[in-house]
């Protein structure tokens, strides 16, 4: 879309300016969106301009109609295929190229978590542009703002690119609300299979706890909880809590919990109002991850750890006292 303005002195284009319109890239499990979608499309509204939102995925008709709902989504884009099963980045990504030479948007946003950080890049290569990775904020329609340096340093960042292919962290940006009413249309984009991988199947872990991402409390295990088996400690106090629990890279490293709980530059950034590290030192990668939670609290036996510099309440003491004497005393109010 092209705004022209004339002047009646030369009647020649004295401006010709792309109006802003943004794509918003869906993520969801083809039965529900995630609730990333809805801090990225907070961001996608401070940019301004139309927003429409694409839910690509296989008999995710219902994810369209939850996005439809959302204030500030003015068009909701369904593209859905059998061949976007497991949204493996081979076929979404020249999808959404192709999507992109037919609507010709000005910028293209996704969540930044792994399915977010396996398409964007893909498309920025395939459309030539580069990527700006994790915005925590937006200035204006073309700068941004993120962290570097693990989090040690902030970016401003202008962007010249003709279409802005943007990840957004999540926890950054307020949810938007429900209460808007989009129109849907169909995606007529052609689908490539990919010849160089195909989706099998895929086992995903189960838990009746809430979600590490957006969890209101988590309580987190470091090296210090010494095996796996001591996570238990955590699990018992994250059950009192209604916490996810969550873990350094040291106590995934060594094999105490599985890597989907590592919060940190490397893992899952995390924001909640409640966040329990326990027995870990708080090392700069793993502050990046953590430290915009509202409160938190730091057991470690160690008053020089790193991370009493960042917690609102410390707890010098061994965490095998002070972990089960917090749960028992939840317990009893
Ligand atoms: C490129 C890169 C990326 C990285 N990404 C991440 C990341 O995403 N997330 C991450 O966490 N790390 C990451 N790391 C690793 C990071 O540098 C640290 O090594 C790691 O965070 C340390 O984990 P920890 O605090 O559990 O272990 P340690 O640093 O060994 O700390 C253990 C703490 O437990 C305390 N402790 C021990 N026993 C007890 C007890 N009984 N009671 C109370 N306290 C006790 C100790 O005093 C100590 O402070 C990354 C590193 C690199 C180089």
């Amino acid at each position: 879309m092209f705004r022209v303005r004339h002047t009646t002195v030369s009647r020649s284009i004295k401006v010709l300016k792309r109006c802003k319109s943004t794509l918003v890239i869906a993520e969801h499990n083809n039965e529900k969106l995630t609730p990333c979608t809805l801090n990225t499309i907070t961001a996608a509204t401070k940019i301004g301009g139309d927003i429409s939102c694409l839910v690509v995925g296989s008999n995710c008709s219902k994810v369209a109609e939850e996005v439809s709902q959302i204030k500030g989504v003015s068009k909701v884009l369904l593209a859905d295929n059998e061949a976007f099963k497991g949204f493996l980045p081979e076929i979404v990504a020249p999808f959404l190229q192709a999507t992109q030479q037919q609507f010709k948007f000005t910028h293209i946003l996704a969540p930044a978590t792994a399915t977010g950080k396996n398409i964007l890049p893909r498309l920025a290569a395939k459309l030539d542009v580069s990527p700006i990775s994790e915005i925590t904020g937006v200035q204006d329609d073309s700068t941004f703002i993120r962290t570097i340096y693990a989090g040690n340093a902030v970016q401003t960042l202008k962007s010249d690119e003709p279409v802005k292919i943007i990840t957004v962290r999540g926890t950054s940006f307020e949810s938007a609300a429900v209460g808007g009413k989009a129109s849907t249309e169909k995606v007529s984009v052609p689908v490539e299979n990919s010849t160089s991988s195909e989706f099998v199947g895929q086992e995903l872990s189960k838990s009746d706890r809430p979600e590490l991402t957006s969890a209101k409390a988590v309580v987190a295990g470091g090296r210090g909880m010494k095996n796996g088996e001591n996570f238990k400690l955590l699990y018992d106090l994250a059950d009192k809590l209604n916490a996810a629990v969550g873990a350094s890279r040291a106590a995934v490293d060594a094999g105490f919990v599985a890597n989907d709980l590592q919060v940190g530059q490397t893992g899952k950034i995390v924001a909640p109002e409640l966040y329990i590290a326990v027995g870990i030192s708080g090392a700069i990668q793993h502050l990046a991850g953590m430290k915009d939670s509202k409160v938190i609290v730091a057991i470690n036996k160690d008053p020089e750890a790193p991370i009493f510099q960042v917690a609102d309440y410390g707890l010098v003491e061994d965490l095998f006292k002070a972990v089960p004497a917090m749960t028992e005393l939840i317990s009893k109010k």
